[in-house]
């Protein structure tokens, strides 16, 4: 925080009239539910995007990220969707703002983040949601959260050009300390979910294994079709209408063993999530372990979106002594999640470590994640 004040001051010549933040976020459970209308549940991290900023009178927007040294300056007609780089992500807001109705004065902003990037984490949508966050306040814009998150949505789908859905930046926007968001991603019904895993003497830790992402685009396409195609066999408007009660006549409805196993994972992985819920509500933290293991076995047996470093991670973080563990994230490398006893997590974790070395594989990251706090001012 001085850092990045120090480096605002030094920049423009004055103090920033405030610091905002945005966190990354890890999903809980509920994986390629999203583009079938199902639930997810995902937590916002302790990892974050931090901005100084403050405003400017000629609709000019200066932006440094200290991430990566650069300065960026930007005005009104450069607001044109598809444009590269990193400060797209920055660019896209103002422009989302905008095509919204909301008239933005221009600002400086500097930014630093510890969200890592590109590891399935979300550092794209902690960087949206803090500069919408920045120019909400300082434009004194009266924007629902749930509406915030949509238009942050809206700069990565539109103006970077990322198809993603929306529960990125719901729980960037959203979360809160001690808690999952549950999500239903059809009527973007949100419901905060107490998840305390200290208070319940467990830690989530958090491996990334580094994976080089191989393929993903078009495994990630044929998912989606699949399930399209499974929901328009089976007459419904997306595979979330079909439930737990309805699985068997619904598969024996299907004669491709490969579709029948990606709505096996559709429909459970929904249930585990509704489950995952009722657990948390309950105060049973540890309950979520089995779910995390059989959504880890689905993706990799119905769904097959893991990758031999991720099965692997996942079965040493369980024999470490995880008492359930699964991958999060879309898929074919990215991260682990194990809920841990307290005090167990680097011992897991180093488990992880010599396996990986052991076999040959790049060396993984570890954190423990405990559930924090949604975009906000925070100086
Ligand atoms: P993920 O969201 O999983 O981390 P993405 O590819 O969606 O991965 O987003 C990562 C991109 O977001 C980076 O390549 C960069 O363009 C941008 N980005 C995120 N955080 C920052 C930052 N602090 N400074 C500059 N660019 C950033
Ligand atoms: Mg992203």
């Amino acid at each position: 925080m001085e850092n990045l004040i120090a480096a605002f001051t030094s920049l423009t010549g004055s103090a920033p009239v405030g610091v905002w933040s945005a966190p990354g976020r890890v999903n809980l459970i509920g994986e390629h539910t999203d583009y079938n209308d199902g639930f997810c549940m995902p937590f916002a991290l302790p990892h974050r995007v931090l901005v100084a900023a403050a405003p400017r009178t000629d609709r000019t927007w200066r932006v440094q990220s200290l991430n990566n040294g650069e300065v960026v300056t930007f005005s009104g007609e450069d607001l044109v969707p598809g444009m590269s780089g990193w400060q797209a992500y920055v660019a896209g807001v103002v422009w989302a703002l905008g095509e919204a109705g909301h008239a933005v004065d221009g600002a400086d902003l500097v930014l630093t983040s510890d969200v890592p990037m590109g590891a399935g984490l979300s550092s794209s949508a902690a960087l949206e949601c803090a500069v919408l966050t920045v120019l909400a306040d300082l434009n004194e814009l009266d924007i629902a959260g749930i509406d915030r998150a949509k238009l942050a949505r809206r700069c990565e789908n539109e103006f970077v050009g990322a198809p993603t859905g929306l529960m990125d930046q719901a729980a960037s926007t959203l979360c809160t300390e001690g808690h999952a968001l549950f999500f239903d991603c059809r009527s973007f019904e949100t419901r905060q979910v107490p998840f305390d895993p200290a208070e319940a003497g467990l830690e989530l830790l958090v491996v990334d294994t580094n994976t080089p992402h191989t393929h993903v685009d078009g495994e990630y396409a044929e998912r989606r079709r699949s399930c399209d195609q499974a929901a328009a066999t089976l007459g419904v408007p997306a595979l979330r209408d079909i439930t737990s009660d309805g699985l068997a006549d619904a598969l024996a409805r299907l004669d491709d063993p490969i579709i029948q196993r990606r709505v096996r994972h559709v429909v459970t992985e929904d249930e585990r999530v509704l489950d995952a819920v009722r657990r948390l509500e309950a105060g049973d933290v540890a309950g979520l372990a089995p779910l995390l293991d059989a959504s880890h076995a689905s993706m990799r047996d119905d769904f097959e979106i893991t990758v031999p470093t991720v099965d692997l991670a996942v079965e040493t973080a369980r024999r470490a002594g995880a008492i359930g563990a699964r991958m999060t994230g879309g898929g074919f490398g990215g991260c682990i999640i194990a809920l841990v006893p307290r005090g167990e997590a680097d011992r897991v974790a180093d488990a992880v470590a010599a396996a990986f070395a052991e076999a040959g594989h790049a060396a993984p990251d570890r954190f423990i994640a405990a559930p924090s706090a949604g975009a906000g001012r925070i100086a």
